[in-house]
């Protein structure tokens, strides 16, 4: 039997094949632009027919954006759960809705196999009272869910136990810093191997600069728009989540490849998006420092975390009294696995991320019991 990873974004439909003890991958394909999730997965699965060589997909393992205050374990998918997941789906309105979709669409296709979901949120469920409240009426917090339940936990939790596996340490004992940065983007401080505090909020909005989001601002300012009728809050959503971040600070695009073209070329904009995300992120580096009383590394993953040396380099630029010192050639490295690139008192890696070997591995557990 071979475990098939279904991840359903906004747009597309990533999917991978592992071996039966989830740990070799097989393959891995995506469709882009879904239109008709039903559709996409019959092509999907298409594809991976060839690669399951005679043999079946005992599980599907799906990533679930959010779990809200519902769900942060994996768990079996049932038409009773994904009712209960559907009542949450506002929580997260371009991805529920598409994650569901696939799991309907696994069902039907593949009718009588196990699915699990895995939820990005699950992981920053240890988060103490003081990070993941807002100071606002906790009432707020008990009739409609708001407080911080932070995204790509996923991402976090392979990146950190990574690190301590290739250290050869227990994950106990360890205090790391973890930052995302990819189109979306979160930086999270985890102590003993679980997330004491995340960049992400409510929704993937809070936190760094990204590609299209805004991530902090005052919600003040937000208000100030509203009451005084010049935006319509739907539409504020949409400026906030795809007109804003990177490409609404450069005007130019949310692609840090082509902001560093451009900046290059003198373009202001570019490099305004450019300095503001990476000062961003030496905020939060800073205030996790203090959150964990320092750190034994900082790890790097995601597009721009794994690629981007002059971003990794911007960020971490005179913070040696932190502890943090990059080696400029180290820095410079380009391979596919990780790579240490700073050993100061804080270690320093790049740790590209696996996020699907991950629900592999727990779908596995999951229907092992
Ligand atoms: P997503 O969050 O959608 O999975 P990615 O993790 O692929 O996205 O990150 C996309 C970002 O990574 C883009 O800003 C892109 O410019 C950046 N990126 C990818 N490769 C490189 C590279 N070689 N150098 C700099 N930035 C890169």
């Amino acid at each position: 039997m071979k475990i098939l990873v279904l991840n359903a974004g906004s747009s597309s439909l990533k999917f991978d094949l592992f071996d039966s003890e989830g740990e070799r991958r097989l393959l891995r394909g995506s469709i882009d632009r879904v239109a008709d999730m039903q559709t996409a997965f019959a092509a999907a699965y298409a594809r991976i027919a060839p690669a399951l060589a005679g043999e079946t997909v005992g599980a599907v393992g799906h990533r679930f954006v959010t779990g809200g205050p519902l769900f942060t374990e994996p768990l079996l998918l049932t038409p009773g759960i994904a009712a209960q997941l559907e009542g949450i789906s506002g929580m997260a309105p371009l991805h529920m809705p598409r994650n569901l979709a696939a799991y309907e669409a696994a069902a039907a296709k593949l009718p009588g196999v196990s699915q699990v979901a895995v939820f990005d949120t699950a992981f920053h469920s240890s988060m103490p009272p003081v990070a993941s409240l807002y100071a606002i009426p906790q009432r707020f917090g008990q009739d409609y869910g708001i407080r911080k339940y932070g995204f790509h936990g996923i991402s976090h939790r392979y990146v950190s136990s990574k690190y301590a596996e290739l250290r050869g340490v227990p994950l106990a004992g360890l205090r790391l810093i973890a930052c995302h940065l990819g189109n979306g983007c979160s930086a999270v401080a985890i102590r003993n191997g679980r997330s004491i505090d995340t960049s992400m909020g409510f929704t993937p909005l809070e936190g760094l600069i990204m590609g299209t989001r805004c991530g902090d601002i005052d919600a003040g300012a937000l208000l100030h728009l509203i009451i005084r009728g010049a935006h319509d809050p739907v539409e504020l959503e949409k400026v906030l989540n795809s007109q804003s971040g990177l490409l609404g600070l450069s005007g130019l695009s949310n692609d840090m490849r082509d902001l560093h073209k451009a900046a290059a070329e003198g373009h202001a904009g570019a490099r305004l998006a450019i300095d503001s995300f990476c000062y961003r992120v030496r905020k939060y580096i800073g205030s996790y420092l203090a959150a964990l009383n320092g750190a034994d590394a900082l790890l790097f993953t995601g597009g721009i975390g794994e690629n981007d040396a002059a971003v990794r380099a911007q960020i971490c630029e005179g913070l040696s009294a932190l502890g943090i010192v990059l080696h400029p050639a180290a820095n410079q490295t380009r391979k596919p696995e990780a790579f240490p690139i700073g050993s100061g008192p804080v270690d320093v890696w790049v740790i590209p991320t696996d996020e699907e070997l991950l629900i592999a591995r727990d779908t596995l557990a999951c229907i092992a019991g």
